[in-house]
């Protein structure tokens, strides 16, 4: 059996309690070493095996979890934050289908969840953005030009971007070309949750500089949107005392 499991963003104590039994249970536990906090291998038993997948190719990380299986071994594949978000489980997930290696998935805080708590953040305020837009730009991975920077700029909704550090003039441009403004609030949080933490909060027009006066090159999530510094949103209906709830009898 191999479980696929989300590590969190970083911090060992932000990993699920069903992530952390499956960590104390492998026989092997495969992590991806460029992004998950490696005392997360410290729940491992002693005798589990452990290979950094940072220096693997997809077929190795096949061949260890074909072995396992062979040898009747629990195998956990730890991905960073939430393995469903940028974390090539699929194609692992079908190689297995293939070889008829069972699996499962456990869920994990995603590093967009992380920097929304750094910064102390709701994503999604009332007539500001109800919608969270989670994108990055081209790199090696292409992305496929209907969900271009522009085109998502256009809603102004809350947008998290992932895996774009090293590019941040040709984002700011490409947002103010959607249509933001240059002092629409942005942030740039640098590794959410970990010991080393940073955050800094400032526009779209100043994303490259801010991060380079910073010296923040990887491992960074750029959050774009009022959402960020806004003080004008309206409170929720959820709590308002006027408003009739399923659960609570309001006073209109
Ligand atoms: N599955 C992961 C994302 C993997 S893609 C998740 O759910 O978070 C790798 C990218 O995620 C990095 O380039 C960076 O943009 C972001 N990232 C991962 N961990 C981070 C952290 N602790 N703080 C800020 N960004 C992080």
């Amino acid at each position: 059996m191999v479980h696929f499991v989300g590590a969190g963003p970083g911090a060992p104590d932000l990993i699920t309690l069903r992530g952390k039994t499956f960590l104390e249970q492998a026989d092997v536990i495969i992590y991806a070493g460029s992004l998950v906090n490696p005392q997360l291998l410290s729940y491992a038993k002693e005798e589990c095996q452990v290979y950094n997948s940072a220096h693997m190719t997809l077929e190795e990380v096949i061949a260890v979890m074909e072995q396992a299986e062979e040898e009747g071994k629990t195998t956990v594949r730890l991905h960073t934050g939430d393995p469903c978000i940028y974390g090539a489980i699929r194609e692992q997930m079908d190689i297995l289908d293939e070889k008829k290696i069972a699996y499962d998935s456990c869920p994990g805080v995603s590093s967009f969840c992380g920097a929304a708590s750094a910064l102390d953040l709701e994503y999604t305020l009332p007539e500001i953005s109800q919608s969270v837009i989670i994108t990055r730009m081209a790199g090696r991975t292409p992305v496929p030009p209907k969900e271009s920077i522009e085109s998502f700029a256009a809603h102004q909704a809350t947008m998290v971007v992932f895996l774009s550090t090293g590019m941040l003039e040709e984002l700011s441009q490409r947002l103010i070309a959607g249509g933001y403004k240059e002092d629409t609030p942005a942030a740039i949080v640098y590794k959410a949750t970990w010991e080393d933490e940073k955050t800094f909060v400032c526009t779209v027009g100043t994303l490259a500089e801010t991060a380079r006066e910073n010296q923040i090159t990887k491992t960074a999530l750029m959050i774009i949107g009022d959402a960020v510094k806004t003080s004008h949103y309206d409170r929720s209906k959820l709590y308002d005392p006027e408003f009739t709830t399923e659960f609570r009898k309001g006073t209109k």
